[in-house]
């Protein structure tokens, strides 16, 4: 089909006509160069495609220049042929314009018009559209592909089938390979690692379960990814999923990684720093609100009926240890076997439970505010009536924080919408304050004792 016969069919849309020659005649201005063989006039007449002032910018070169694959997709053969194959028929058919490409500014247009997509972030359905647009005046002056004249390079990424989702694992050792300048001066290193879900979407359930992990020597040092898993919710089950991970680490912990250069860097593993839910799935035992679930000594919870919660009242319980949780001691705290025990780590002591965000600031703090605002702690005659709501709601709007607190606290109508950061606020600063107007004595009192304790357990001198 001659190119006449498809712009026939775009140019009946006026506004996308008007749309492509704004956009192209800034390139075609300055990059394009034609050899017209005194058709240009002929074709202009049938595709205003460029406006006067840009035609007269044209370079008309010498007949004699042969037309040539443009560099950048010469080495696509599927583009390739496509080219050569309407090169005959261009050759033979009646529309022939005996247009010559000058090789240098054909690669130079390239150039120009990967650099405009790439700096206004072009999807590859507009450019495909857009390539489309601009082959149809000047055959195969583009490569028909997006991606070949992105010059994206081939997907290289291997998934494997996990569960109902999938595995990427890139490896540790690439990762450390990836940034040999930045550590080629170190004989060891220790590295942190971390493991967690975060959703992509708001409107689905699709999770990237990432393993993480920055090396502690070096903190200025990004962090870097060893594996990610995608699926819906959680990973099937954790032996699946880390077994990659923990099969490339044992070998690394054992000899230590070998440069090309005969670098050899040691390493070895500083902590696991997860939220609680997901540090309870990497060691296959119980949630942490469960009765067994206290990861560092063998206390049980007792349900409360008051308060519908695991309450932990004993406070002098053994303390769990490697050897223990390794020969499987702890009954009902083990829920399955994890392949981290595989690791020469402490079971018990490298996996730090510093949590405040889920466990006081989203976890107790908001279940108190909760509760005193909304009247749901049933067993207590304490609602806030809605002259207290608008008395503390109008106290937190005006509250001028010190300058490290960077998120201002909302009012409670705002409630269930709170960042961690503001009742962290509340717990550690304001709360003091405005609950002794607000809440009963002995409740405030009892409010008091969690503030005392986060505040001491949170100071630096208790550690
Ligand atoms: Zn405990």
């Amino acid at each position: 089909m001659s190119y006449y016969g498809k712009w026939k069919k775009f140019k009946t849309s006026g506004a996308f006509r008007r749309r492509v020659v704004r956009n192209m005649t800034e390139i075609m201005k300055e990059n394009a160069t034609i050899s017209t063989q005194g058709s240009f006039d002929k074709q202009q007449s049938v595709m205003p495609l460029v406006d006067e002032k840009c035609v007269s910018d044209l370079q008309l070169p010498s007949p004699e220049m042969e037309k040539i694959v443009p560099e950048n997709y010469a080495n696509d053969k599927e583009v390739q042929m496509n080219w050569l194959l309407e090169l005959e028929e261009d050759e033979g058919g009646e529309d022939n314009c005996n247009e010559t490409l000058s090789k240098d500014n054909n690669v130079q247009f390239l150039n120009n018009f990967r650099l405009w997509a790439n700096t206004f972030n072009i999807r590859h359905r507009a450019l495909k559209s857009i390539i489309n647009v601009v082959n149809t005046r000047f055959p195969n002056i583009l490569p028909k592909d997006p991606r070949t004249l992105l010059q994206t390079p081939p997907a290289k990424v291997v998934l494997q089938k996990m569960g109902e989702g999938y595995y990427w694992h890139q490896g540790f050792e690439v990762c450390l390979k990836n940034c040999f300048d930045k550590i080629r001066t170190y004989t060891s290193l220790s590295i942190t690692l971390n493991i967690d879900g975060l959703p992509i979407y708001k409107s689905s359930k699709d999770e990237f379960w990432p393993i993480l992990f920055n090396i502690f020597e070096i903190p200025h040092l990004h962090p870097m990814i060893i594996g990610i898993y995608s699926g819906k919710g959680k990973p099937p089950d954790i032996k699946t999923f880390i077994t990659p991970f923990v099969e490339e680490m044992k070998l690394i912990l054992e000899h230590g990684i070998l440069f090309e250069n005969g670098h050899h860097l040691k390493i070895s593993i500083r902590c696991f720093v997860c939220d609680s839910p997901a540090r309870s799935f990497i060691k296959g035992v119980a949630n942490f609100n469960g009765q067994h679930g206290c990861l560092k000594c063998t206390t049980v919870g007792e349900y409360s009926y008051l308060t519908h919660c695991n309450v932990f009242p004993r406070i002098d319980c053994p303390k769990r240890t490697d050897e223990g949780f390794r020969l499987k001691m702890y009954g009902s705290h083990h829920k399955c076997a994890t392949p981290l025990e595989e690791l020469p780590i402490n079971m018990i002591e490298d996996f730090p439970i510093a949590d405040s965000l889920h466990l006081l600031d989203l976890g107790i703090m908001k279940r108190c505010l909760m509760g005193w605002r909304d009247g749901t702690f049933r067993n207590f005659n304490m609602k806030w009536s809605a002259n207290d709501i608008y008395g503390v709601s109008q106290y937190l709007r005006g509250c001028r924080l010190p300058s490290e607190i960077h998120r201002a606290v909302r009012g409670l109508e705002c409630l269930p919408h709170w960042k961690g950061l503001e009742y962290r606020s509340f717990l550690y600063y304001i709360g003091i304050v405005i609950l002794k107007k607000y809440l009963p004595r002995d409740v405030y009192e009892h409010f008091l004792l969690l503030f005392c304790a986060v505040t001491i357990c949170s100071s630096p001198r208790v550690h």
